[in-house]
Formats: C-alpha cells, sequence, structure tokens
C-alpha cells in the first residue's frame, strides 16, 4: 500500500513524530512499511507536521517563537531541507492546494472548501 493522507477513522491511532493521540477526523500521513514479524505492511501514522519535520528541527523552532520570527521561509534557511518536485507531490493532490499558504481562518475555510472537505 502507498503512503497516503487521510481522515482518522477513530481516536485510537497515535503519532509516531511526537506521541500524541491522532484525533477522530484529523488529517494523518500513514507510512507504510513492510511488517517486520509477519507478511504485509503495517502503517506508522503521524500528524501531517510531524511527519514533514524531524525533532531535529525543534531548537530552532523554539528560537525563533521566542524572538516572535514566525515566518517559514526564514526558518527553512536554518535547517536541512529536500525539495519535493511537482511529480512526487502529485500523488498526493493538487501541489497548489497542498502548499497552499494559511494565515487567516477565511485561509483555512477556502482552502478547505477547495478539496472539498467539512470542518
Ligand atoms: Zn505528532
Amino acid at each position: 500500500m502507498p503512503h497516503v493522507f487521510g481522515a482518522a477513522p477513530t481516536g485510537r491511532s497515535k503519532c509516531r513524530g511526537c506521541g500524541e493521540p491522532i484525533a477522530k477526523g484529523e488529517v494523518r500521513f500513514g507510512e507504510s512499511l513492510p511488517n517486520p514479524y509477519a507478511e504485509g505492511e503495517i502503517t506508522h501514522w503521524f500528524h501531517p507536521l510531524c511527519a514533514a519535520y524531524t525533532r531535529a528541527c525543534l531548537d530552532s523552532i523554539a528560537r525563533r517563537l521566542s524572538k516572535g520570527e514566525l515566518k517559514m521561509s526564514g526558518w527553512l534557511d536554518e535547517v536541512r531541507v529536500r525539495v519535493v518536485s511537482d511529480a512526487e507531490l502529485c500523488v498526493f493532490g493538487n501541489p497548489d492546494a497542498l502548499l497552499a499558504n494559511v494565515n487567516t481562518p477565511d485561509d483555512f475555510l477556502g482552502l478547505e472548501a477547495h478539496q472539498g472537505h467539512k470542518l
């Protein structure tokens, strides 16, 4: 099974990144891996941001937040990043919608409507 994005059908899954529960209906990312104990695959679930950013980012994020620096563009200069191509992103949906800039509740509502999701 390929990696997946989707809404959690229950509140029982736990994020492999932060260890916190993933609430029912919350968007989660599933990483499919070979099952080390049996045939088939297992899925590790993550909050989307926990899947994208490792714990190695915590110190630089905390430092920037303490200074009131909230823009992601400046922060990306401080950490190691990998550029993902449009071809890789298209597997998960429209790259413009997946990487939309969300700064206000209206931005979020517009994105939700664009993707056909409900709050
Ligand atoms: Zn998490």
